[in-house]
């Protein structure tokens, strides 16, 4: 079934990268996706998005009327096209509606470090909105190759669990430009805890002690956690992440159905 997938993740990760890889494997696969650009500061979108927040929203002009920054630009933009989330909604619809092809829903957005609470609650009402009418699954990319030290990599792995609860949505994790390096090293961290504090030993500062007694919270997201591996640059590991992205949809459904259960 047609899914819609959420690409989040800080600024450099690849996501502008990984959307493009991605809208030009699913035109290959014969399931061209509807896109959705949502982030207003960008300047060019290498891929053509069916719907594109920068048409209805114009970022400089929106920081100049208000007197902001990048960031309060970004989140001020997001709030202005909030109030159209529902007409977006029924674009989708129609498409997937007319559309046999369409399998695969692309959204874009954009993460800022700063200002991310504020965005949170619009990230949060498209979600709900989004998640209530398609099987919903958020896709969260990280550069593996700024994820070498095993405090970075811990810092990392606990923004994505913040974000990742808080949807309440099946996620994955993409581990990107694999082609830097093979992101084995954080599958075993993952999965070996003697593997992590092994390489935290190395470190003996405050904040790697901090990150041991963390790494114990973390072993129970881990468990439950999608990673696949990628290279947005190569197109290397998309086959692998369909068959993350179908597990996650089935998830979907039995939650969604679980929930009638408990509804009746
Ligand atoms: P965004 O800010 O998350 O949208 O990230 P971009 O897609 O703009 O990518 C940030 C930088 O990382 C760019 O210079 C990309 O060329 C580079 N990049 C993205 N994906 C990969 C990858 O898989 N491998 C390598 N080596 N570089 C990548
Ligand atoms: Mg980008």
């Amino acid at each position: 079934p047609p899914a819609c997938l959420l690409v989040l993740g800080m600024a450099g990760s690849g996501k502008t990268t990984f959307v493009q890889r991605l809208t030009g494997y699913l035109h290959s696969q014969g399931c061209p996706p509807y896109v959705i650009n949502l982030d207003p500061a960008v300047h060019e979108v290498p891929f053509p998005a069916n719907i594109d927040i920068r048409d209805t929203v114009k970022y400089k002009e929106v920081m100049k009327q208000y007197g902001l920054g990048p960031n309060g630009g970004i989140v001020t933009s997001l709030n202005l096209f909030a109030t159209r989330f529902d007409q977006v909604m029924k674009f989708i619809e129609k498409a997937q509606n007319t559309s046999k092809a369409l399998h695969t829903l692309l959204k874009w957005f954009f993460l800022p470090t700063e200002g991310r609470r504020r965005v949170w609650g619009q990230v949060k009402d498209l979600l709900t909105k989004a998640a209530s009418s398609f099987p919903t699954i958020v896709i969260y990319v990280m550069d593996t190759s700024r994820s070498t030290n095993p405090v970075t990599f811990m810092s990392n792995m606990l923004y994505a669990c913040s974000i990742l609860y808080k949807t309440k949505l099946p996620f994955i994790v993409v581990m990107n430009k694999t082609d830097i390096i093979d992101h084995s090293f954080a599958v075993e961290w993952m999965q070996d805890f003697e593997a992590f504090q092994d390489a935290l030993n190395q470190e003996t500062t405050y904040v790697s002690n901090l990150t041991r007694s963390m790494s114990l919270v973390l072993d129970e997201f881990y468990s439950s956690l999608r990673v696949v591996g990628v290279s947005a640059v190569l197109g290397t590991g998309l086959d692998e992440l369909f068959v993350q992205v179908a597990s996650a949809t089935e998830e979907y459904e039995s939650a969604q159905s679980q929930q009638q259960k408990e509804q009746l």
